[in-house]
């Protein structure tokens, strides 16, 4: 199926596509949407990372919901506090033709009163990460009695994160009666464990491995020593002066570190990590994301799940422990059609990982230089 009116969308959730500029489904979508919409069913769908998850389960919940009622009917759980936000965000646009749908959204790191104060407002759907979820149900803050739908987006990551105690926790605390829809890029034993211990026979879809997001990145790596890994970041961003990266760092002092030495050097970055405050994190993607900042140094569980139209580079200061994260950082370049490039900058004991790396995304780096000082004068 290639069109969105296809799938049996109704006419407010159309009409809003059409502002946003969607053209056609995605694949995820275009398998998603109709199964969704045709009765209540669980649902188990395995898509990379920029393949347009968000939509696939935001249209369906948004029409199957009942908005002449206030009580909460949907929750979608997801791993970090960034990412609650921007699908909020994204429901707003879904939603905009769609009166009286109100989303809320509830995630550590604020203030749990003001969020319990929205919630009473009245929200048929709520976007929360597990560990404030379950606080909040705790203290009765929330009433999930008549919850109709759950979605787990990015399971695999919510797990990784170690959210499977506040999941199961939350799902055995919700009526049985609901439809569950798991979304994740991939399917280890814990997300088969929660899909087997929580739902009810789910039909599976996946998405090609390779989707179209990853095929148009092309991924570099450069040879480094040690003591030159800040210069050659440097260099990288001097001959691609308009570039529009994400930079990522293994832990959140390097992240600092680096970005400090940035701005000293009178680059425009920021940093997006952990031990900044909430306030303070929403403000750096908010600049990131109106290219106020233009490179966003970040680690990987800050950076999470992030969508921003239009990087042009991911630069790996340093590679991920895993090597499965790469796919992650990779995805957050070359989205919705555009392409992009992921570089790597590593030192020689690090080479064999570019290996393991080249097996899982199923294409080959390329090995470049760093530019020298006069090529970047030019
Ligand atoms: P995922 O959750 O799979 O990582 P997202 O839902 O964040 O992906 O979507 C990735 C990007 O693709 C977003 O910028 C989104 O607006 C865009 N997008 C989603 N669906 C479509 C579509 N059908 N046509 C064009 N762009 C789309
Ligand atoms: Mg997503």
């Amino acid at each position: 199926m290639t069109n969105f009116s296809e799938l049996g969308l109704q006419e407010d959730l159309l009409k809003a596509i059409s502002d946003l500029g969607f053209e056609s489904p995605s694949e995820v979508q275009a398998q998603a949407i109709p199964i969704l919409l045709e009765k209540d069913t669980d649902l188990v769908a395995l898509a990379q990372t920029g393949t347009g998850k968000t939509a696939a389960f935001g249209f369906p919940l948004i029409q199957k919901i009942n908005l002449d009622q206030r009580h909460t009917q949907g929750l979608i759980l997801s791993p970090t506090r960034e990412l609650c936000l921007q699908i909020t965000n994204e429901f707003q646009n879904y939603g905009k033709y769609s009166s009286g749908l109100r989303t809320v959204a509830v995630y550590g790191g604020a203030s749990i009163t003001d969020q319990e104060k929205q919630i009473k407002k009245g929200a048929q759907i709520i976007v929360a990460t597990p560990g404030r979820m379950k606080d909040m149900l705790k203290r009765g803050m929330i009433d999930i009695s008549q919850l109709a739908y759950c979605v787990l987006d990015e399971a695999d990551e919510m797990l990784n994160m170690g959210f499977y105690e506040d999941i199961t926790d939350i799902l055995a605390h919700s009526p049985k009666e609901k439809s569950t829809w798991l979304f994740s890029a991939t399917m280890p034993k814990e997300v088969s464990n929660i899909a087997k211990k929580f739902m009810n026979s789910p039909k599976e879809i996946t998405v090609g491995q390779r989707n179209v997001s990853t095929k148009n990145v092309s991924h570099e790596y450069f040879l480094v020593s040690a003591r030159d890994r800040y210069n050659a970041l440097k260099r990288l961003v001097d001959v691609n002066p308009e570039v529009y990266a994400c930079v990522f760092c293994r832990t959140k002092r390097d992240t600092q570190k680096v970005a400090e030495r940035l701005i000293e050097d009178g680059y425009n970055a920021a940093a997006l990590h952990g031990d900044l405050s909430q306030s303070q994190r929403d403000m750096v993607m908010k600049s990131f994301r109106n290219k106020q900042v233009q490179i966003l140094v970040a680690t990987d569980v800050a950076a999470r799940g992030i969508d921003v139209d239009d990087i042009t580079h991911v630069i790996n200061y340093q590679l991920p422990d895993e090597v499965e994260i790469y796919t992650h950082r990779s995805g957050r370049t070359g989205r919705a059609g555009k392409t992009g490039k992921s570089l790597v900058i590593l030192t020689k004991s690090e080479l064999r990982k570019i290996k393991q790396i080249e097996r899982i995304i199923g294409q080959n780096f390329t090995e470049e230089s760093i530019p020298s000082g006069e090529e970047i004068c030019e």
